[in-house]
């Protein structure tokens, strides 16, 4: 049935394991959304690539690679699936293997403007909730609700080992410690689209907040602008 609900692009930007992801879906549940993950793309591309040990040094030509890839993103029921050769990758690219390098292959100029413009591509009828690191810059610099989510490092650890350790990953702390340290410092130093926060966004520091309150905020913001476009917002957008 079409809706004419008026709908807006929510880039979520920001560190790793910040609960950037975790905010994206809840705020896609409470709105009726859909959740575009683009660091799994970047995981994705990264675990293909190092399962053809590909050199990811020098020029290559990334387009035509990156284009070859049996890998396919879809929004299917509100949820974002990637599959390869038609099988689901996530416990794959969530692994320490492709965490340890996936900085290194997003880094590739060539590798960002393929998927970049096939983000904007899944995401351009609006609707959406992006969570990466460049969404409000470079992606969606016209998106209508930018939020740069921060944590405290020593939080944004303890999370990320738990969250593997639910997983069964059984890594050392300092493993997990050292790999976000790793990824941050390649994220905000690169050449091409560094992770920063896009001048008009609201910024949400998460280190003392859960997960309800964070929610209430984000979609506080998501429901002003949606009543600016003149209409009330979709379904079930009651702040908890
Ligand atoms: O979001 P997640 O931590 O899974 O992203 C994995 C990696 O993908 C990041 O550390 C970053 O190197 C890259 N990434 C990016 N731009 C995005 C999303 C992710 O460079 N928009």
């Amino acid at each position: 049935m079409h809706s004419e609900s008026p709908k807006i692009t929510i880039a979520l930007d920001g560190f790793a394991a910040c609960g950037k992801s975790t905010l994206a879906r809840d705020l896609c549940t409470a709105l009726n959304y859909s959740f575009i993950d683009t660091g799994a793309m970047y995981r994705a591309v990264t675990y293909c690539l190092l399962q053809k040990e590909m050199d990811l040094t020098g020029d290559q030509p990334w387009g035509r690679i990156l284009q070859d890839l049996p890998l396919a993103w879809k929004i299917a029921d509100g949820q974002f699936r990637i599959a390869l050769e038609g099988l689901d990758i996530e416990d794959k690219i969530r692994s320490m293997a492709v965490s340890s390098r996936v900085s290194e292959v997003a880094a590739i100029s060539g590798v960002r403007t393929f998927l970049v413009r096939q983000q904007q591509l899944l995401g351009r009828a609006g609707g959406v909730v992006l969570d990466g690191r460049d969404i409000g810059t470079v992606v969606f610099p016209d998106a209508e609700l930018k939020i740069f989510v921060t944590a405290d490092t020593e939080v944004r650890v303890q999370r990320r080992f738990s969250e593997l350790q639910m997983k069964g990953v059984d890594i050392p702390i300092e493993e997990v410690r050292n790999n976000l340290a790793h990824r941050d410092h390649i994220d905000s130093t690169r050449e091409d689209s560094p992770l920063q926060a896009a001048p008009d966004a609201v910024w949400l520091d998460t280190t003392r907040m859960d997960r309800k309150r964070q929610l209430g905020i984000a979609l506080a913001a998501a429901q002003s602008l949606l009543e600016k476009k003149g209409e009330s917002p979709s379904r079930s957008t009651v702040v908890p």
